[in-house]
């Protein structure tokens, strides 16, 4: 239920920091060589923004596209992937932590949801070197 929760759009130096981020955790998988280039490149062009607010609940959601079952990359399965904007603050690690979380998501697929896998890769993170 939506109820009266207002979209989030966020500030220019908001969004930003978001998709700097994001470029930030993107390079780490490619560094990390634990991903395939096509699905990292892929998700450059993903669509990304923030929760609903207030949003007391989630960190994030990764949203799959229509055709997800189709796809043959990470970026054409995913339709977007918003994250709590509160998070652009804190500087704590979360935010790059969560975007992880949901790019896994998006390589990984909606069947396996947090199995295994999912599991396994999430504990890799920060991957460090
Ligand atoms: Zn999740």
């Amino acid at each position: 239920m939506l109820r009266d929760r207002k979209r989030v759009i966020g500030t220019l130096e908001e969004r930003i920091k978001l998709h700097q981020a994001a470029g930030d955790v993107l390079q780490r998988m490619s560094t990390s060589g634990l991903f395939s280039e096509e699905d990292i490149v892929s998700l450059q062009t993903a669509i990304l923004g923030f929760l609903r607010e207030p949003e007391p609940r989630l960190l994030g959601i990764c949203s799959y596209s229509r055709d997800h079952r189709k796809a043959t990359n990470a970026g054409e399965r995913t339709w977007r992937i918003l994250v709590k904007r509160s998070m652009i603050h804190d500087n704590d690690g979360e935010l790059e932590a969560t975007l992880y979380h949901e790019f896994l998501h998006a390589i990984l697929g909606h069947d396996e949801g947090h199995g295994q896998a999912f599991q396994n890769h999430e504990a890799l993170w920060p991957l460090g070197r």
